[in-house]
C-alpha cells in the first residue's frame, strides 16, 4: 500500500533524541487516552503555487502559526482518528485505512478545504506508523492512536477558504478508552443543544462540530452521564448519534437498527464494519429513524434488549441507562447483560488484531 522512495512525497527525518527504551515502556504501561505521544509526526504544507510539498517525518514539534493563521479565527480544521494494531505475530496492522483517507478528502470537500490526495495521506500514515512502531503496544486492549488532521495556516483575516494548508499527523499509545468496555456506561439525552443541523456540518469530522458538543456534554456530566446522545435539530425527536459514536440498537427478534446516514450523522466505519459483520453473523439490520419515545418504550416493554454506541476510540461500548428530565430508563439490566456487543466486540476486535481470518480485505500490514 505504501508507495515507494522515488514517488512519496515526504522525507524521513528521524529524531536524534528518541525516547529511551525503558522510559517509553513505562510510559506505554500506563498510557492514558491522548497523552503519551509517540516520538515522530509527520507535516505537508499547501500552497497555491507549489501544491502539496515540504511532506517531512520528522521529530514531534511543536508547530510554527503565524497568529493571523485563519483556523485560529475561522475554524477551518479536519481530522481523522484510526488505529494501529499489533498482532500475536508481531506485525502491524491497520482497519480500512483507506476509509479514513476517503473520510478526510470529504471532510475537506465539507470545510471549503484543499483535500490532501487519498494516497498522499495514506503514504503518510503508513511511514509515520512504521517509524514509531514501537510505540505501538502488545497485548489485549491497547493500541497507536493516529490522529491526522489539516489546517487552514494562511495568514489573513478575510473569511474565505484558505490558500494554504498544514497537513499533520501524530499519534499516541493508548488503553482502553472507558474502564470497563463490557458494562453499559449512562448516557444524557441532549434536549437543549443539537449537534448538527441539515445542511450543515455534521458528516464531516471537524473540531467545530466539537466544540459546539461540549456544553451539551458538560450538562452530561453534570447528571452523571459519562456521554451525550444528541436528538435530531428540527423535531427534537429522533435519536442521531453521541458526540463522537454511532448507535446501535439490539431488538428481541435479531434485528439491529441504527439511524440512517440522512446527512447530519458521521458516517462511521465502525458503524459500516458492525453492519456488514452482524449481517453475516445472520442479524438484520435496519437503518432507519428510532425515536427516543420508541427507545423508552421497547427499553420499558422489553423488546429492546441492548443498546450500544460504536467508534473507533471506545470501540462497541453498551449503553446501561438513559437519563434525561423525562425521568431515566434502564437497559439490559442496567448494561450488564449484552451478549450481542459482546459478540460484535469480539469478532471486530480480533479482526483488527489480527487474531482471526480476515474475509473482507479490511486489514492492512504496515
Ligand atoms: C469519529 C466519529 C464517529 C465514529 O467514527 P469511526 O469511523 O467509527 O471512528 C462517530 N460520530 C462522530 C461524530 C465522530 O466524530
Amino acid at each position: 500500500m505504501s508507495q515507494t522512495k522515488e514517488t512519496s512525497i515526504l522525507t524521513i527525518e528521524p529524531t536524534d533524541h528518541p525516547t529511551p527504551a525503558d522510559k517509553r515502556k513505562a510510559m506505554m504501561a500506563n498510557p492514558g487516552f491522548g497523552t503519551t505521544f509517540s516520538d515522530h509526526m509527520v507535516v505537508i504544507h499547501y500552497s497555491e503555487e507549489k501544491g502539496w510539498h515540504n511532506g517531512r517525518v520528522m521529530a514531534r514539534q511543536p508547530l510554527p502559526l503565524d497568529p493571523a493563521a485563519s483556523v485560529l479565527h475561522y475554524a477551518q480544521e479536519i481530522f481523522e482518528g484510526m488505529k494501529a494494531y499489533r498482532s500475536p505475530e508481531n506485525e502491524i496492522l491497520l482497519f480500512r485505512p483507506e476509509e479514513n483517507a476517503r473520510r478526510f478528502r470529504h471532510s475537506a470537500e465539507v470545510m471549503a478545504m484543499e483535500p490532501i490526495p487519498e494516497e498522499i495521506f495514506l503514504d503518510a500514515v503508513h511511514k509515520l506508523v512504521d517509524i514509531d512502531r514501537d510505540w505501538v503496544p502488545d497485548g489485549e486492549v491497547g493500541s497507536l492512536y493516529i490522529r491526522p488532521f489539516q489546517i487552514a495556516s494562511q495568514p489573513f483575516l478575510g473569511v474565505k477558504p484558505a490558500k494554504e494548508y498544514i497537513f499533520a499527523i501524530i499519534a499516541c499509545t493508548v488503553g482502553s478508552y472507558f474502564k470497563d468496555a463490557t458494562k453499559g456506561v449512562p448516557i444524557w439525552v441532549s434536549e437543549n443543544h443539537v449537534r448538527a443541523v441539515p445542511g450543515g456540518t455534521g458528516t464531516a469530522k471537524c473540531g467545530g462540530n466539537y466544540a459546539a458538543s461540549l456544553t451539551a456534554q458538560a450538562e452530561g456530566y453534570a447528571h452523571g452521564c459519562a456521554q451525550v446522545v444528541f436528538l435530531d435539530a428540527i423535531e427534537r425527536r429522533w435519536i442521531e448519534e453521541l458526540g463522537g459514536m454511532n448507535v446501535f440498537f439490539v431488538m428481541n427478534d435479531k434485528t439491529l437498527i441504527t439511524p440512517p446516514l440522512k446527512g447530519t450523522i458521521l458516517h462511521g466505519i465502525t458503524r459500516k464494519s458492525i453492519i456488514a459483520l452482524a449481517r453475516d453473523k445472520g442479524y438484520t439490520v435496519l437503518e432507519q429513524p428510532y425515536s427516543l419515545d420508541q427507545w423508552r418504550e421497547d427499553a420499558k416493554s422489553g423488546k429492546l434488549l441492548e443498546a450500544f454506541a460504536c467508534g473507533t476510540a471506545a470501540v462497541i461500548t453498551s449503553i446501561g441507562k438513559v437519563c434525561d428530565t423525562h425521568g431515566d430508563f434502564e437497559i439490559g439490566e442496567n448494561g450488564a447483560n449484552n451478549p450481542v456487543a459482546n459478540e460484535l466486540r469480539e469478532s471486530l476486535i480480533n479482526l483488527q488484531y489480527g487474531r482471526a481470518e480476515d474475509p473482507y480485505g479490511w486489514v492492512k500490514r504496515v
